[in-house]
């Protein structure tokens, strides 16, 4: 890959996919590379109509189409046929993941493409082991009663998803819905539509029958996003974005009482203890904070560092912070890239000044890397780090979301502990200990949906995800998954 980061010349202009067929419209908007503001393509933006057309679709498909009557093994072996042809197309998935994000090529391979594939195949590999429940009832005149569930699928499913990890979001609820036999209407960020269409594209190869999988393109408020959350042929929701998004959503979905499931924002407490693994630390906190150029929800942004070691871990985070290289997507050791915009790193730099307004000390970063070429018409933003600030300012607050922490000392696991919980979110968190009783005693204190200990971000893909709070409402993953994709019915019988 060279130094122009352009789409795959197959896509040409970004097209919907709905009942089988790609589909242009009257009306485009402009995916813009955040790397260096070059238009990557032309996005056909889906009207109420066309979002109509494809929940319609995926009605048919579901009640008269051939996909209500397949079983869970011909599922899963579409969704494998889906997955071994992102597998062979896997550069051009790499290709558009990395224009439409800016991230390092190495990241996209190791994390984005690959769980994209994951995904797919673990869910269709899980599908096949989701059961019922059976009970025997005995009632006060002797009688029995037999009870065992059944599962069925939900209906009609509108996905929406965000752009800070387009693949990995968008298959994260497609291959769950569709092993539990539902259909979908998928609508990726309006940031980063281009790996939707690719993988419409593999739907398509795969020969999964019209209307069962279908991705509209276009914005929230007055466009494709709110014409499907306000469609009342869709049966439930699954979001993953901002948390006042989502609260718009339930709003949306509140006259037909439709299901949801929502992973929203986080403001994550990190927890280092002086009794942690010092330099392994240092490198796993880095790690933590500045992937994906801190655009992950789970991405620490509120430090706490026991008291005896807080300078020495400042300075030591200071040096790793500043050794990062910022910059294409393939240069060799590339760290950070670019944020997704210049509409977001707006609202990253609003938060580098009011941290300043706010009294903070900024350690290292709080600006704009300047390059003298392409890139500064891209998205690039400083790694940055902040003390001295109050639990209470707005910057410890509220989620900036981008390669930036605040970093405070604590002196007791009891103050810790409190600080750490007293947030609007609670999404993850990590802790840092060489003392394994701590960890098990501090670990289920902390009120979010995960906590890492001595890591992050890997998990195993069967456990529950999902945020307390702010930061969502239900668990996905595993049978988590297949829950909430399913709809379940007790049959009761009298013995
Ligand atoms: P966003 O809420 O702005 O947008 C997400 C999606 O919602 C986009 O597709 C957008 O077009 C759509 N949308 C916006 N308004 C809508 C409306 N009124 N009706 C229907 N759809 C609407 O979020 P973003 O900026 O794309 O993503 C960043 C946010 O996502 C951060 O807050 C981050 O923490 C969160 N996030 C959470 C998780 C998690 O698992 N908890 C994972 C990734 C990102």
């Amino acid at each position: 890959m060279g130094r122009s980061f352009a789409l795959p010349a197959t896509l040409g202009s970004l097209r919907n996919y709905v009942d089988g067929e790609f589909v242009e419209t009257g009306r485009t908007f402009d995916n813009v590379s955040p790397i260096d503001g070059s238009v990557l393509a032309k996005v056909h933006e889906a009207d109420a109509a066309l979002v109509d057309r494809a929940v319609r679709a995926a009605r048919r498909a579901l009640d008269e189409g051939p996909w209500g009557r397949t079983r869970v093994e011909q599922r899963a072996e579409a969704l494998h046929r889906v997955a071994d042809i992102i597998a062979r197309r896997f550069d051009e998935f790499l290709q558009a993941e990395v224009a439409d994000t800016g991230r390092p090529v190495e990241q996209a391979r190791k994390l984005d493409v690959y769980r994209g594939i994951a995904n797919f195949r673990s869910f269709a590999d899980l599908g096949k082991t989701a059961h019922g429940e059976f009970y025997e009832t005995h009632l006060p005149d002797g009688s029995e009663l037999i009870n065992y569930t059944k599962r069925k699928p939900l209906g009609v499913v509108a996905s929406i998803s965000p752009w800070n990890l387009p693949i990995l979001s968008l298959t994260w609820k497609a291959a769950p819905a569709l092993i539990c036999g539902n259909t979908i209407v998928c609508k990726p960020s309006e940031e980063t539509p281009s790996s939707a269409v690719l993988i419409a594209e593999a739907f398509h190869e795969a020969g999964v029958p019209p209307g069962v999988f279908n991705v509209v393109h276009g914005f929230g408020p007055g466009s494709a996003g709110e014409a499907l959350t306000t469609h009342p042929g869709i049966d439930a929701v699954t979001f993953t974005g901002e948390s006042r998004t989502g609260a718009a959503i339930m709003q949306a979905v509140a006259p037909g009482v439709k299901e949801v499931s929502f992973e929203l924002g986080g403001k994550n407490a990190a927890i280092v203890f002086a009794d942690c693994d010092f330099e392994p630390t240092v490198e796993g906190m880095a790690r933590a904070l500045f992937t994906n150029t801190g655009q992950v929800c789970l991405c620490p942004e509120r430090v706490f560092v026991e008291r005896s070691i807080f300078e020495r871990f400042v300075a030591a985070l200071k040096a790793k912070t500043e050794s990062l290289k910022i910059g294409w997507p393939d240069e060799p050791d590339v760290a950070m890239g670019s944020l997704i915009s210049r509409e977001h790193r707006e609202k990253v730099l609003s938060y580098f000044r009011l941290a300043v307004e706010e009294g903070a000390t900024v350690v290292t970063g709080g600006g704009v890397p300047k390059f003298g070429d392409a890139r500064d018409n891209g998205a690039f933003v400083q790694p940055t780090l902040w003390t001295g600030l109050p639990d209470s300012a707005r910057c410890v607050r509220e989620e900036v979301f981008g390669p930036v922490c605040h970093l405070s000392p604590f002196d007791s696991e009891d103050e810790v502990l409190r600080r750490a919980n007293d947030s609007d979110y609670g999404l993850a968190a990590t802790v840092w200990t060489s003392n394994l009783s701590r960890a098990h005693r501090v670990a289920p204190q902390l009120h979010v949906g995960i906590v890492w200990v001595n890591t992050w971000f890997s998990r195993d893909l069967r456990t529950p995800f999902g945020g307390t709070r702010l930061s969502g409402i239900g668990r996905e993953g595993g049978r988590w998954s297949l829950d909430f994709y399913s709809e379940t019915t007790n049959i009761c019988i009298k013995v």
